[in-house]
């Protein structure tokens, strides 16, 4: 098992990688504040890992709350059920709430947290690639908004994070390669040398191999608990955490919602950011060729829907959280392993980028 702390001082918390984990009682029991537990999932991995984790946490008081499925259920009224769940099983505020599922779960089990008698204790036990390495990690919860993605939430950090591998073996590849999306951006935007790792091991982590994946998870989780120490809360260079993004959710809103995996929207997103690197001159194209056969081998997109014009791009970047002041800032890559966010570039750059041909 290996162990990293996310240094946030009096907030900070533990990371456990390894295989097997939702066996390990005692990592769980450590980080319990009292005997009552309530555990929030999916009825996807309900039937796969509840059992598991409900042995782990015998001799607790347990309720499962267990929640429909999907993104469209990232909702006010789920919100309520979980704390229906709460109340009627008499939770108190020495209750501990773990979130067992992918990151749908875990941000709405911890906003529920955030907020069930003004706070009380959670654990994030992330069962997708993508969660394990992205949204469990940095505290930030919450639900969907008829009018917006991800506008109703808090910023939470949880007690521990507690990332079992082997879980990895029931997820759908392409949820898998989704994931990848992810890990490689943290290569692309700080961490050369794990990109060139990547390279080396990303058909081992296709096939599940659980030292890779116990390696990437890590390195991932590393990357991100670094940006988020030094800006909890988005003040600036969390944003680089964005590379692709800004292009991807561009992507995923025109596609609509579920058309597009988001970790798929951001290997698409990605390949344009690269491309716009590589015409402001900071990286070459021999570099912008490397990272798009790696997004490539991850099983991603990296190529933007051939319906989408320039004009749809630029008309969903305008409403971009990253727009400040009414300019458009992206996040960019001065060098590999090194991003910045950048509002200075020729607009022509942008508007070349945009119909560039990715094919
Ligand atoms: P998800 O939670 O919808 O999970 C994807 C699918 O896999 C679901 O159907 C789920 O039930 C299923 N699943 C989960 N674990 C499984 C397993 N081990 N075996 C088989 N099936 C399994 O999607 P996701 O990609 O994990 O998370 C996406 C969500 O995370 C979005 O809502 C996004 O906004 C959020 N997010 C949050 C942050 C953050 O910082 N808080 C960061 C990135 C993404
Ligand atoms: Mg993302």
């Amino acid at each position: 098992m290996r162990t990293l702390t996310v240094d946030l001082g009096e907030r900070s918390y533990p990371i456990y990688i390894g295989a097997g984990l939702l066996a390990r009682a005692d990592l769980f029991k450590a980080h319990l504040a009292g005997r009552q537990v309530a555990i929030v999932t999916n009825e996807t991995v309900a039937p796969l890992y509840l059992k598991q984790l409900e042995a782990s946490l015998s001799g607790c008081e347990l309720t499962a709350i267990v929640l429909p499925d999907g993104e469209a259920f990232k909702t006010w009224e789920t919100l309520q059920l979980i704390f229906n769940g709460l109340l009627q099983a008499r939770h108190d505020r020495r209750t501990t709430v773990i979130a067992l599922g992918g990151g749908v779960i875990g941000d709405m089990a911890g906003f529920a947290a955030a907020c069930y008698q003004r706070g009380v204790d959670f654990i994030q036990v992330p069962t997708t690639l993508l969660s394990q390495v992205d949204s469990s990690v940095g505290g930030k919860t919450g639900i969907n908004h008829p009018l917006g993605k991800n506008m109703v939430g808090a910023f939470y950090q949880p007690q521990a994070v507690i990332i079992d591998t082997t879980v990895l073996a029931t997820l759908p590849a392409r949820e898998l390669s989704a994931g990848l999306a992810e890990v490689i951006k943290y290569g692309l935007i700080c961490d050369e040398d794990f990109l060139a790792w990547l390279e080396q091991h990303i058909d081992a982590l296709r096939a599940l191999d659980g030292q890779a994946l116990i390696e990437a998870i890590e390195r991932s989780c590393a990357a991100k608990a670094r940006v988020v120490g030094a800006d909890e809360r988005e003040s600036g260079l969390r944003a680089i955490l964005n590379l692709g993004h800004t292009f991807g959710h561009a992507i995923e809103t025109h596609m609509g919602y579920g058309v597009w995996l988001h970790g798929e929207a951001v290997g698409a997103g990605t390949a344009m950011a690269l491309e716009m690197s590589t015409r402001l001159g900071w990286i070459s194209s021999d570099e912008r060729d490397r990272a798009l056969r790696l997004l490539i081998k991850a099983g991603l997109p990296v190529v933007p829907p051939a319906e989408m014009t320039p004009e749809h791009f630029l008309e969903h970047m305008a409403v971009d959280k990253k727009v400040l002041d009414g300019r458009l800032r992206l996040v960019l890559l001065r060098r590999m392993g090194d991003a910045t966010v950048t509002d200075e570039f020729p607009r022509e750059v942008l508007d070349a980028t945009l119909s560039a041909d990715y094919s």
